[in-house]
């Protein structure tokens, strides 16, 4: 787990309403450490948007490449769809 998914886990928890504690041992990181995440990254950082394959809500922090997918899994669905559809419709 990188920092930033740390960061935003450590806000979803806060938003669920655990406390640094709770969150640190959820986490495995120290008070300090889920305190620290959580003053670092407020919601304004954290941009929300839908996968383009299922439609999940996914957050992707500011700053950082916009995620357009929920998962390498939908990712791949979603080229290999497209793929798909271009090879129809393409030109001769
Ligand atoms: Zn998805």
């Amino acid at each position: 787990m990188n920092n930033d998914d740390l960061k935003i886990k450590v806000n979803e928890l806060r938003n669920e309403g655990y406390g640094y504690k709770k969150i640190a041992t959820k986490l495995s990181i120290t008070v300090s450490a889920a305190r620290y995440m959580c003053i670092k990254t407020t919601d304004e950082d954290l941009l929300v948007n839908n996968c383009k394959n299922c439609g999940l809500k996914i957050k992707s922090v500011k700053g950082k490449k916009k995620k357009r997918f929920c998962s390498d899994v939908c990712r791949y669905q979603w080229w290999n769809h497209k793929n798909r559809e271009e090879k129809h419709h393409g030109t001769h």
